[in-house]
């Protein structure tokens, strides 16, 4: 008789990933000086960078279209310290909130933090909308192919999500 067969092992990825969007102020250049940002937390190194891309709005369609990106982190920073640099990141870039999902000069969100799930009032982990939202898949995808959320491939993600007009835009990965 052929011994049971062990279990399928778990997609082990301890990094964590943030998602960043920005539609206002020169968008790129808002991504790119927070990706700087991010590598100068203490204890805290990009470890990936995803190609820069270009989605429709969500939520209100009057504002301009956004600029998106992902990037991986390896860092000792616990999550809320991690998500206080994020918003510290946020206000040094003068971002302002007008309305839910209004535009902004960037957005800093704590998509996975390696398999932790954090269910905190001011952070939830994975972030709820990761498994919907392709304009953060398509880029985790890029620097993460093999990674699991909510026990799913990204590619099963992946290919239930809108892309909504999403494209990648010819630039180099973002440069450190
Ligand atoms: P969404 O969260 O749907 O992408 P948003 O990014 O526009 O919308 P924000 O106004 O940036 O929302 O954040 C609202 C609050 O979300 C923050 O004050 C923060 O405490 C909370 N939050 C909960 N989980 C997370 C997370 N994983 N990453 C970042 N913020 C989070
Ligand atoms: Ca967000
Ligand atoms: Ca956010």
């Amino acid at each position: 008789m052929h011994p049971k067969s062990a279990p399928l092992p778990a997609v082990t990825d301890d990094r964590i990933y943030i998602g960043l969007g920005s539609n206002l102020d020169d968008p790129m250049l808002q991504i790119q000086t927070a990706v700087t940002a991010l590598q100068a937390l203490p204890h805290t190194h990009v470890t990936a960078c995803s190609s820069l891309w270009v989605s429709k709005p969500m939520g209100p369609s009057d504002q301009p279209d956004y600029v998106n990106a992902v990037v991986a982190l390896s860092s000792a920073l616990a999550p809320l310290a991690l998500l206080a640099a994020c918003q510290a990141i946020e206000q040094a870039q003068r971002r302002i909130r007008t309305r839910h999902w209004g535009p902004r000069t960037i957005d800093l969100d704590v998509l996975l933090f390696g398999g932790e799930q954090i269910h905190l009032p001011t952070l939830i982990v994975p972030h709820p909308g990761i498994t919907e939202r392709g304009f953060v898949l398509a880029p985790l995808h890029q620097i993460a192919p093999d990674i699991c959320i909510a026990g799913k491939s990204i590619n099963h993600w992946l290919e239930k999500c809108d892309r909504n007009g999403l494209q990648a835009l010819d630039q180099p990965i973002l440069a450190l």
